[in-house]
């Protein structure tokens, strides 16, 4: 690490459990960032500000007014543009040593594979569940350890899927999408901007202890925030035997 380095990451490498050793590793990492949203923002800031080597980033969408009430990596100026041009813009601000990778393109089955091949971890802050399943399956593919998080109006939820390694795989905790018009998303039933803010923070932290080795990572565990009353809990899941996607493959 060069001296500008040691003085940037001062706050990191002083704590035990990440330490010079564990700051090399953010500086390698390669971690893919799906969405650039209300989760993604907060997410990628704090990946962008730690040194995360390099950064991908799918979102195909365009920034619009109605998203900057909870979407802060992208400002009123930005209105108009790919959300992955503003997320670079942003992120080179907080810190330009960052390699960031735009994947300004729609997921699907035919490009999914190709494109998380190569990260070590993958975040996905989507708000549709065809989007989610989609790169689970994916992720459990190329064995590569999950960062998911959902909200919806007050409420967020969050869990590391790392089947690899014993834990469940979204699937398994979620086995089917619910029906149509049950889970509005958030345009249709509102969420609440600093959850995102909570959220999106939490899964930049699951990605750090992961890729560090740092405490104890959420996985076999969800966390459930309800900021409406501030309370927080968190259950047990475990691999379901009979899940389609990851018990072929482990
Ligand atoms: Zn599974």
């Amino acid at each position: 690490m060069t001296p500008e380095e040691i003085e940037r990451y001062a706050r990191h490498i002083v704590l035990r459990e990440i330490g010079g050793p564990g700051q090399q590793r953010l500086l390698n990492a390669k971690l893919l960032c799906i969405g650039a949203g209300g989760l993604g923002s907060p997410a990628l800031l704090y990946l962008a500000a730690a040194g995360v080597g390099t950064l991908g980033i799918v979102d195909d969408d365009t920034v619009s007014l109605s998203n900057l009430q909870r979407q802060v990596l992208h400002s009123t100026k930005a209105v108009g543009t790919p959300k992955t041009e503003s997320a670079q813009r942003a992120l080179a601000r907080v810190n330009p040593h960052v390699r960031v990778v735009k994947h300004p393109i729609r997921l699907d089955e035919t490009n999914v594979d190709a494109l998380i091949s190569g990260y070590d971890l993958v975040l996905d802050g989507t708000d549709n569940f065809a989007t989610r399943y989609l790169v689970n399956a994916a992720c459990v593919r190329a064995k590569i350890p999950l960062v998911s998080a959902a909200m919806s109006q007050w409420e967020g939820q969050i869990s590391l899927y790392d089947p690899a390694h014993g834990g469940p795989c979204y699937q398994c905790v979620f086995p089917e999408a619910p029906a149509a018009g049950l889970a509005p998303n958030c345009a249709q039933a509102g969420v609440m901007g600093a959850l995102a803010g909570v959220m999106g923070s939490m899964m930049a932290g699951e990605a750090i202890k992961q890729i560090t080795g740092a405490g104890q990572v959420l996985r076999g565990e969800i966390l459930i925030y309800d900021s409406l009353y501030g309370d927080i809990r968190k259950l047990k899941t475990k691999p379901s035997p009979t899940c389609p996607i990851c018990r072929p493959a482990f």
